[in-house]
């Protein structure tokens, strides 16, 4: 690991700005990630700005109904809070279906939002990556494929996203709040992940000057009858093959409000909005999310070892929203 400097921040503004004195500061959250790649030299900051203590843990009502979630809010406490497990239950259990335990105590929400691919050629530093190295190449796309994108990939790039978190979190169309040298801004979620395009290196909206500051949740009905089902190779401690962020309302037979997101599938989580489109008013069968799956993955371009999660994702599509219109209409 190479030398740097560290220094822990005690307001917004001070991170702020020595991040901008220092080009090549990062900001430092739980670090389960940062860490990890600062220790293969993948990530060689000159900087560490600690911004755990930053007063940014609070998770607060809002006068719509909805939530306000502090970056430095750790994931065990959000999945944890009775109004995250009440009126979102999507994003709790997409919380603890990620890492472990242990990582999950310390890993906060905007250093989540932030983790990189893991992509095993971008961890070697003898592999081509375009993403690592921009211009070299992409070994993954005739290497091993199995954990890739089947959706929005690119010839530059076919990594994935690695955050469960954040695919609930693309489900309830939640809002990102920064602040930076030139003020604060708003960001929407499904905006905030970059498709990787020729520029697989910029993998977020943030500039580099920016700090996430809190996420914002909506007020939605619909989420008290949500789900997250992750498909991984093991139970526990895995990323996800597939995964689906669901929430469904329906009355008299009929679907009234559907989101879903999909996460192990693309550079970001993926919102099935073709899919969403096609259900808001269709019958609550297995016929309507048939089609509606498929109707999604009809763009979906597998790579040499992936092509399984076509039919993987629509058959956990497919399930969550049976799932969900069940215990629905039985409410
Ligand atoms: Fe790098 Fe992306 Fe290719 Fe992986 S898929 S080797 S991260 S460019």
């Amino acid at each position: 690991m190479r030398p740097f400097t560290y220094t822990r921040a005690t307001d917004a503004a001070m991170a702020i700005t020595l991040r901008s004195r220092h080009p090549n500061a990062r900001f430092l959250g739980g670090g389960t990630n940062l860490v990890d790649l600062m220790r293969e030299n993948i990530e060689q900051p000159d900087t560490l700005v600690d911004v755990t203590a930053l007063p940014l843990q609070e998770i607060r009502e809002l006068a719509d109904g909805g939530l306000s979630v502090g970056a430095a809010v750790k994931n065990t406490t959000l999945a944890a809070d009775r109004r995250i497990r009440e009126r979102y239950p999507l994003l709790a259990q997409a919380i603890v279906c990620g890492a472990s335990g242990q990582i999950r105590n310390m890993a906060t929400v905007g250093g989540n939002m932030m983790q990189r691919t893991r992509c095993c050629y971008f961890y070697d530093a003898t592999a081509n990556c375009n993403k690592r190295v921009p211009g070299s190449g992409c070994d993954a796309i005739d290497g091993f494929s199995r954990m890739h994108a089947i959706l929005g990939a690119s010839d530059h790039c076919i990594a994935t996203h690695p955050s469960d978190m954040c695919v609930a979190l693309a489900a309830l169309d939640a809002t990102v709040h920064v602040d930076g040298t030139a003020g604060a801004r708003t960001i929407p979620f499904g905006l905030f992940h970059r498709l990787p395009g020729d520029t697989p290196h910029l993998e977020t909206a943030l500039q580099p000057d920016e700090l996430i500051t809190s996420v914002q949740v909506p007020p939605l009905t619909a989420a008290a009858n949500s789900m997250y089902r992750k498909i991984r190779d093991r139970s526990s401690y895995a990323f996800a093959l597939v995964s689906v962020a669901a929430a469904v309302a329906t009355s008299d037979g009929l679907i009234t409000d559907v989101r879903i997101a999909l996460g192990g599938v693309a550079h970001r989580p993926w919102r099935a909005l073709e899919a969403e489109r096609i259900l808001r008013g269709a019958p609550a069968n297995d016929s309507a999310f048939q089609h509606a799956a498929e109707a999604e993955l009809a763009a979906a371009r597998p790579a040499k070892d992936n092509g399984f999660k076509i039919e993987l994702a629509r058959r956990t599509i497919v399930s969550v929203l049976r799932e969900l219109t069940e215990r629905g209409s039985a409410q």
